[in-house]
């Protein structure tokens, strides 16, 4: 089945977009966007170099007073308009993700695209509530209250899994709240970042205010991570790439904002709806082909039920249709590259030695053959000290461990290094309560994962990160709070001076 989004002709004047209008990298190196569906390098443009971010910075440096200093209403109406427009484009962003990402059409028209519009609608309320929470006499003698202000330059790194929503959620609280940004994109997956910036200066939103640079993480990244006027550095990606960042971010003692890797844990306890957990089990692990930083990974199944589960799980998984992205029916469409899914095949080779491999653990052939899909894989008899049990795999990949006891079953789920997300599956209230206050993780589900929502905070624990995206607590990562005091006695000499003058 043929797609229409033509990035050849979409992005013929460049792939950066820079003070309102696209233009060409000058890094004198040039990257292949490649269809992971066929293989086949669908545009080629010229990456990023540091004279691209330079140019970026100095756009949002320069648009930076104009629109920290218009009104919260004037900035709700531009993100008002901004909805309106991407609505208006909803279509050819799905077509450029999926293209880009190799994601099923249904998924980019069904998911990403409108949480992209909930999440610009919501931002465009959230700007008129910016609330400073104090104002009062705390002393006696001075009026004292908060301002919320805007840091300045955001510099934001995205990854490649759901690149509409990762422009989303760092453009948008910034710009609501008065910053100007500059987000670098994965290399691999540029267009939709593209996209979503050019919808933001047909709404009207000044130019220089948003800004994306696609260029490599090394080059374009680290020169954005370190640029003297970048205030502030939001960073979306892997612990091991964040680690670094964060060092290199700590220069001029810029805030950071982290979301990074996840391993979420999956608790079915023997009174679970056991159907119900079989289908979110499937569902949360084989969304975006696992490439979710949320996506199911680790399933605790309490022993009664454990085989059941298993057998369920495994049918489950080869009913799912792997096929053409585009094809409305598919299910699963390939990973995000064929390195990826090499990498990804490396884990379940690795773990063969040791576990058992209910289903999957292969790429399918025929029509598929050229594309980078990976079978939904289904492992059980591992051990919780394996690689496969620990580290992030970022594919179709499930492993389901059995527990006896719920201490144990908490405490499984917490023995991970990260604590993104979790869920546990049970019909009794005592148990889902505890599981909430006792597992580690930055959000919990209780009998389903994977929802998100535009009013509620995404962020981490642990080694996932810290600082929220989306919702009105993302304000507290891009904006500032500054304690305003007034003296109210009109006296030369106030009583405290005591402190410096003593009796004179
Ligand atoms: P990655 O860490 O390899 O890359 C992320 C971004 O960092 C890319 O834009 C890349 O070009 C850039 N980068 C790489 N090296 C850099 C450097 N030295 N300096 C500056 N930038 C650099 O991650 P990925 O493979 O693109 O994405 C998958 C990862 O993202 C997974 O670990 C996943 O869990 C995580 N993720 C987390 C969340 C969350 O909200 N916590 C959401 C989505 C994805």
């Amino acid at each position: 089945m043929s797609n229409r989004f033509q990035p050849q002709d979409r992005f013929a004047a460049g792939a950066q977009y820079i003070d309102g209008g696209l233009v060409p990298g000058t890094s004198g190196n040039s990257q292949d966007v490649v269809d992971p569906a066929s293989g086949r390098t669908v545009f080629t443009y010229e990456l990023a170099g540091p004279a691209d971010v330079n140019a970026a910075v100095a756009a949002a440096r320069d648009a930076f007073p104009a629109w920290s200093g218009a009104t919260p209403g004037e900035r709700s109406d531009a993100l008002h308009r901004f909805a309106g427009v991407l609505a208006e484009r909803a279509e050819e962003l799905a077509q450029a993700e999926s293209l880009q990402c190799g994601k099923p059409i249904r998924l980019s028209r069904e998911f990403d695209v409108p949480g992209t519009l909930d999440n610009t609608s919501f931002f465009a309320g959230a700007a008129r509530h910016l609330d400073g929470r104090a104002a009062a006499e705390y002393s006696g003698d001075h009026t004292s209250y908060v301002r919320r202000e805007a840091i300045g330059v955001v510099g934001s790194i995205a990854p490649w899994n759901y690149p509409l929503q990762m422009a989303a959620w760092k453009i948008l609280p910034a710009v609501a709240a008065g910053n100007t940004i500059v987000l670098k994109p994965s290399e691999l997956t540029p267009f939709t970042s593209l996209l979503f910036a050019e919808a933001a200066t047909a709404a009207g939103i000044p130019d220089g205010v948003v800004n994306i640079v696609s260029g490599a993480g090394h080059g374009a990244g680290e020169r954005l991570v370190t640029h003297p006027d970048v205030a502030m550095t939001s960073f979306t990606g892997s612990t091991a790439v964040g680690e670094r960042v964060a060092g290199l971010a700590s220069g001029g003692a810029r805030r950071l904002h982290l979301e990074l890797g996840g391993k979420a844990p999956f608790v079915v306890f023997d009174d679970a709806d056991l159907d119900a957990a079989v289908h979110g089990a499937v569902a949360a692990s084989l969304i975006n082909a696992g490439q979710d930083c949320t996506a199911a990974t680790r399933a605790y199944v309490q022993r009664p039920v454990h085989a059941r589960f298993v057998r369920d799980v495994a049918a489950l998984m080869e009913t799912v249709r792997i096929g053409d992205p585009f094809d409305p029916a598919t299910d699963l469409g390939p990973l995000v590259s064929h390195a990826h899914r090499d990498r990804v095949a490396g884990f379940v080779d690795r773990a063969r030695a040791t576990s058992r491999v209910v289903t999957g653990g292969a790429r399918p052939g025929g029509v598929l053959g050229d594309g980078a899909y990976y079978r939904p894989t289904l492992l059980a008899d591992v051990a919780q000290d394996s690689e496969i049990v620990r580290s992030e795999i970022f594919g179709p990949v499930l492993v389901v461990l059995p527990f006896d006891t719920d201490d144990e079953a908490l405490r499984l789920a917490n023995d991970s290094p990260y604590g993104l997300a979790a869920s546990a599956w049970t019909r009794d209230t005592y148990r889902a309560q505890r599981a909430t206050r006792d597992i580690k993780a930055g959000c919990v589900w209780i009998n389903d994962h994977v929802p998100i929502v535009s009013e509620m905070p995404h962020g981490g624990y642990k080694a996932s990160g810290y600082g929220k995206d989306m919702s009105v607590y993302s304000f507290e990562e891009y904006t500032r709070i500054k304690h305003v005091m007034f003296d109210n006695t009109a006296m030369a000499r106030k009583d405290w001076h005591r402190t410096v003058f003593g009796d004179r």
